[in-house]
C-alpha cells in the first residue's frame, strides 16, 4: 500500500497581500494537482505540475481534509493498524494549523482534536469490545527526545529496541484517557510544556518535531471464542520547518548545534530517497531519532499520510518547489500495513488481570456477607415455598458492595450490642468487665480498619474498571440521530469526492498512455519508413529504375501502390477514389498481404474461378 500524499496550500497572508506578492501556485482540487510557476521564468516556460492523492486549496476546510483523507486512517488504527500523519513544509505554511488548528473553534480544529472526537465516538458506539486509550506527547529538538508530559523536564529520553515490538522510547510517560476531555487535557499539558522554556516559540517549533502518540488497545471475543487484543498506534507528527537552515543558525548558536537542528529532517529525506530508489539495500533509519522512531511508518507496517503544506506566494517559490518534489518522491513509498493482533505486554491485558485480582479480593471480603445472605435465604426457601432463590448468583458489583456494607454494619451493631450487654451485666467484676469491653473495642476497631481497606480496594477496582471503555456502558455516545445522519452524509460525500478524483486521475493517466501509444505509432511509422526505403532499394535493383529520394512515406503508399512508393499520398488517394470502382478496389485490397519472410507487401495470385 502506497503512502498517501496530499498537498495543502494556505491562503495568502495579510502581509503577503500587502507586499503585493503574486500567486505562483494553482490547485486543481478535482484532479488533485498542484501547478507551480517560476516567478523568474522565461516567457513561455510552462509551470510544473504535481499530482497527489488529494490537494486542498486556500478555501478548504479542516473537516474536508479530515473526512476525506484522515478519517479512513483513524478507522484503521481503531482496527489495530499502526498509522502516521506527517505535516511537512516550510515554516509558516500551516503544519501546526493542519495538525492542531485553533482547537477552541470547532471549525478550525485540526487533525489531532478531530481524531480525539472520532476515536471516542467510535468507542462509544462499539459493541462487545473493550478499549483502552492512552496518550503520550514528545518532542525531538536537536536530536534530543523530550517527554512533554513528564514532571522532570531535564531528563533526556533514550530510544530502545525490542525484537518483538520494535523501537520504543524508554520511560516515556503515557496517560490513560477515558474521554475527549481527558485527552485534550493531556494535549494542552504537553503544549504548555513545549512553549515553556523556549524563549521564542515560533523559532522553537520551527526547529523541533512534535509527536502526539495515541495507543488504542481493543479486546474482543473472536469467532474462535477466545479473547483477542488488537493494538493500533497513531503518530501525529508536526515536523520541523523544511526550509534550509542557515549554517550558523539564526541566532548564532555554535555550528555544531546548528548542524543538529535538521539532522532528523535530512535523515527523513535520505530514508525516503533510499526507499524509493529500489536499488538501495540499506535504508538509513538509524541516522536520526525521528527516522528510527518512525521506521514503521516509512516502508514498514503502518498506514501513512503525508500532508505537504505550501505557501501560495512568489517569495516561497523555491521552498514550495522543494516541498512538492519531496512529497512527490514520498508518493512512491510502499508500506505493508497489517493488524497488530495479540502482541505481548498489552496494557489492556494487564488491566484486565489486575481487575480480576481486585475483584477476587473484594469478593473474598464481600463473599462472607453473600454467603450469609444466601444461606439465610436458602433456609427461608426450604422453610417456605421450597424453591431455591438464585438471585444472589448474578449479583452485580454494586450489590456485592452493598452486601458487604450490610455485613459490616450488622457486625458492628452486634459488637456494640454485646458491648452494651457487658456494660449492663452487673454480675461481672469491674476488672473483668473492663477487659471484655476492651476486647470488644478492639474488635470494633479491627472491623473499621477492614472496612477502610475494603473501601480502598473498591475505589481502586472501580477506577481501574472505568478506564476500560465499553461502548454504551462506560462511555456513552451523546450524538442524536439527526447529527448521526449528518455525519454519515458528510462521510459519504467525502468518500464520493475521493472516488471521483481517483477516476479523474485514472482518466488522466489513460490519456497519457494514449499519448505514449501515439508516440509508439510514430516510431512504427519510422519503422515503416525504414522498411519502405529498403523496399525501394529492392525494387530499384529489380526494376532498375533507381528513382526516388526519401520523402514523406507512410504505411499507405507501400500498401496501395508498391511500385511507386514516392508518389504523394494524396494524389494516389485521389486516383483511387475517382478512377477505380469500389468493387475493384476491394478485390485488390483483399488480395493484399504482408510477407514477413521477404519483409514486403504482396498480392495473392489471382485464382481463376469456375466459369
Ligand atoms: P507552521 O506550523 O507550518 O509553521 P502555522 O500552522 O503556524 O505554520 O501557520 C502559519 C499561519 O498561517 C498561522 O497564523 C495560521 O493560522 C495560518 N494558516 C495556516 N494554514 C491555514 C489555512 N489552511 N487556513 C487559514 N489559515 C491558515
Ligand atoms: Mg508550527
Amino acid at each position: 500500500e502506497a503512502l498517501r500524499v496530499v498537498a495543502r496550500c494556505r491562503p495568502m497572508s495579510r502581509r503577503e497581500e500587502a507586499a503585493g506578492y503574486e500567486r505562483v501556485l494553482e490547485l486543481d482540487v478535482k484532479l488533485g494537482q498542484v501547478s507551480i510557476r517560476n516567478p523568474r521564468a522565461a516567457p513561455g516556460e510552462l509551470p510544473k505540475t504535481f499530482t497527489f492523492d488529494a490537494v486542498y486549496d486556500a478555501s478548504s476546510k479542516q473537516a474536508d481534509l479530515y473526512d476525506e483523507t484522515v478519517r479512513p486512517l483513524i478507522d484503521s488504527v481503531l482496527q489495530g493498524f499502526n498509522g502516521t500523519v506527517f505535516a511537512y513544509g516550510q515554516t509558516g505554511t500551516g503544519k501546526t494549523y493542519t495538525m492542531q488548528g485553533a482547537w477552541a473553534e470547532p471549525e478550525k480544529r485540526g487533525i489531532i482534536p478531530s481524531a480525539f472526537e472520532h476515536i471516542f465516538t467510535h468507542i462509544s458506539r462499539s459493541q462487545n469490545q473493550q478499549y483502552l486509550v492512552r496518550a503520550s506527547y514528545l518532542e525531538i529538538y536537536q536530536e534530543e527526545i523530550r517527554d512533554l508530559l513528564a514532571k522532570d523536564q531535564s531528563k533526556k529520553l533514550e530510544l530502545k529496541e525490542n525484537p518483538e515490538t520494535g523501537v520504543y522510547i524508554k520511560d516515556l510517560s503515557s496517560f490513560v484517557t477515558k474521554n475527549v476531555k481527558e485527552i485534550e487535557h493531556v494535549m494542552n499539558l504537553g503544549s504548555q510544556t513545549r512553549s515553556v522554556g523556549s524563549t521564542n516559540m515560533n523559532e522553537h517549533s520551527s526547529r523541533s518535531h512534535a509527536i502526539f502518540l495515541i495507543t488504542i488497545e481493543c479486546s474482543e471475543t473472536g469467532p474462535d471464542g477466545e479473547e483477542h487484543i488488537r493494538v493500533g498506534k497513531l503518530n501525529l507528527v508536526d515536523l520541523a520547518g523544511s526550509e534550509r537552515q542557515n549554517k550558523m543558525g539564526a541566532h548564532g548558536e555554535r555550528p555544531k548545534e546548528a548542524s543538529k537542528i535538521n539532522l532528523s529532517l535530512s535523515a527523513l529525506g535520505n530514508v525516503i530517497s533510499a526507499l524509493v530508489d529500489g536499488r538501495s539495500t540499506h535504508i538509513p533509519y538509524r541516522d536520526s531519532k525521528l527516522t528510527r522512531l518512525l521506521q514503521d511508518s516509512l516502508g514498514g507496517n503502518a498506514k501513512t499520510i503525508m500532508v505537504a503544506t505550501l505557501g501560495p506566494a512568489s517569495h516561497s517559490y523555491d521552498e514550495s518547489l522543494s516541498t512538492l518534489r519531496f512529497a512527490n518522491r514520498a508518493k512512491n513509498i510502499k508500506n505493508k500495513p497489517r493488524v497488530n493482533e495479540d502482541p505481548k505486554d498489552t496494557l489492556l491485558r494487564e488491566f484486565q488481570e489486575e481487575i480480576v485480582r481486585l475483584k477476587a479480593q473484594l469478593e473474598k471480603r464481600g463473599m462472607l456477607g453473600k454467603k450469609r445472605r444466601r444461606s439465610s435465604r436458602r433456609k427461608k426457601a426450604v422453610d417456605g415455598e421450597g424453591t431455591v432463590d438464585n438471585e444472589g448468583e448474578d449479583e452485580n458489583e454494586d450489590g456485592l458492595e452493598k452486601n458487604m456494607e450490610n455485613y459490616l454494619k450488622e457486625q458492628k451493631e452486634r459488637l456494640e450490642e454485646e458491648k452494651a450487654a457487658i456494660q449492663d451485666d452487673h454480675s461481672l467484676v469491674s476488672e473483668e468487665k473492663q477487659k471484655l469491653l476492651q476486647e470488644k473495642e478492639k474488635m470494633i476497631e479491627d472491623l473499621r480498619k477492614e472496612q477502610e481497606a475494603t473501601e480502598l480496594l473498591a475505589i481502586k477496582y472501580k477506577a481501574m474498571e472505568s478506564k476500560l471503555l465499553i461502548g454504551g456502558r462506560t462511555i456513552v455516545d451523546h450524538t442524536n440521530e439527526q447529527q448521526k445522519m449528518l455525519e454519515l452524509r458528510r462521510q459519504e460525500i467525502a468518500e464520493q469526492k475521493r472516488r471521483e478524483r481517483e477516476m479523474q486521475q485514472e482518466m488522466l493517466l489513460r490519456d497519457e498512455e494514449t499519448m505514449e501509444l501515439r508516440e509508439t505509432y510514430t516510431s512504427l511509422q519510422q519503422e515503416v519508413e525504414i522498411k519502405t526505403k529498403k523496399l525501394k532499394k529492392v525494387r530499384a535493383r529489380q526494376v532498375g529504375t533507381g528513382t526516388g529520394t526519401g520523402t514523406t512515406c507512410s504505411l499507405s503508399p507501400v500498401t496501395l501502390t508498391p511500385s511507386s512508393p514516392t508518389a504523394p499520398l494524396s494524389l494516389r488517394y485521389l486516383i483511387i477514389e475517382n478512377f477505380i470502382p469500389p468493387e475493384e478496389k476491394n478485390k485488390i485490397m483483399n488480395r493484399l498481404y504482408f510477407d514477413s519472410d521477404e519483409d514486403q507487401w504482396k498480392f495473392q495470385p489471382l485464382v481463376p474461378t469456375g466459369g
